[in-house]
């Protein structure tokens, strides 16, 4: 498998925690992957969870990067700052009729699957019944004068049958036939932040000119959707490196949780950058 030229490749956290030695593997993967190709290095700051993000975060993200001896393009893209990106991918995608609106609650949803006593399950949890599939536009318009929030979803079974089959390319696995039907109509604009991860990740590597994905193997499943959507909203398709995750000794893979192995409690405990490299296994 070869690379497109120059190699394009990102660190993408989101700051709604502190780096732990989970995300130091990743980035310092990602670095290794752009030095080795000769390639150009990006960082992004995925802040489009605003209940979740925060910018002493994203303050941490920088220090702690730049200690770990990395170096990235400036400016940054800062996620939040692109909603129109979103908002315009999301048009483009209702011209071709392939989103509608959902009014859903969770408990609404929990409902139906109980009442219908079909509960399939996709990669992201219970696939999504189909209550408001099939609301009329006169129905959902109501709703929507009446103040109703709403998410987008894409309608799954329209967007595949356009598409066709479709695979992508893993440089750690191989060929991949890509199965997004598993996930259902997925959510590609959530209630409360009108986008979501798969489309805002899709829409920037693009943009951006990605053309080798590399994050961990916890993001596989995702890149599903993410092929789907390069090809309905015909944008260019990168290759994915899916690196392994870094576990704690129990077995458990690392989360914001695990503070002491935050890169900055090392990093004030007395770390070299190097030793924190050598503990995330690079
Ligand atoms: N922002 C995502 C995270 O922190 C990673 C996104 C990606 O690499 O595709 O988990």
């Amino acid at each position: 498998m070869t690379l497109a030229e120059p190699a394009v490749i990102r660190f993408a956290p989101s700051p709604s925690g502190y780096l732990h030695l989970g995300h130091a593997y990743s980035a310092l993967f990602s670095w290794a992957q752009a030095q080795k190709l000769n390639g150009r290095f990006l960082l992004r700051i995925e802040d489009i969870d605003t209940t979740r993000c925060r910018k002493s975060f994203e303050e941490a993200i920088y220090t702690d990067l730049k200690w770990l001896g990395l170096k990235w393009e400036e400016p940054v893209r800062i996620q939040s700052r692109h909603m129109d990106d979103y908002k315009g991918a999301l048009q483009r995608l209702d011209d071709k009729n392939l989103i509608y609106p959902c009014f859903c609650t969770r408990k609404e949803i929990q409902a139906e699957i109980l009442r219908s006593g079909k509960a399939p399950h996709g990669p992201e949890g219970h696939i999504y019944p189909g209550i408001c599939r099939n609301l009329s536009s006169a129905q959902s318009e109501e709703k929507i004068t009446l103040g109703q929030s709403y998410a987008l979803r894409l309608k799954m079974d329209k967007a595949i049958d356009l598409t066709g089959p479709l695979t992508w390319q893993d440089l750690a696995v191989g060929t991949i036939e890509a199965t997004p039907e598993r996930f259902g109509d997925v959510v590609l604009a959530r209630k409360d932040i009108n986008t979501s991860y798969h489309l805002s990740v899709t829409i920037d590597d693009a943009l951006q000119n990605v053309n080798c994905v590399t994050r961990g193997k916890d993001l596989f499943e995702a890149t599903h959707i993410h092929r789907l959507l390069q090809a309905l909203l015909e944008l260019p398709v990168p290759t994915w490196h899916h690196h392994d995750l870094i576990c704690d000794e129990k077995g458990n893979r690392l989360a914001k949780r695990h503070n002491a192995l935050a890169i900055r409690e090392l990093r004030e405990r007395g770390h070299s950058p190097q030793e924190v490299a050598a503990m995330a296994g690079i």
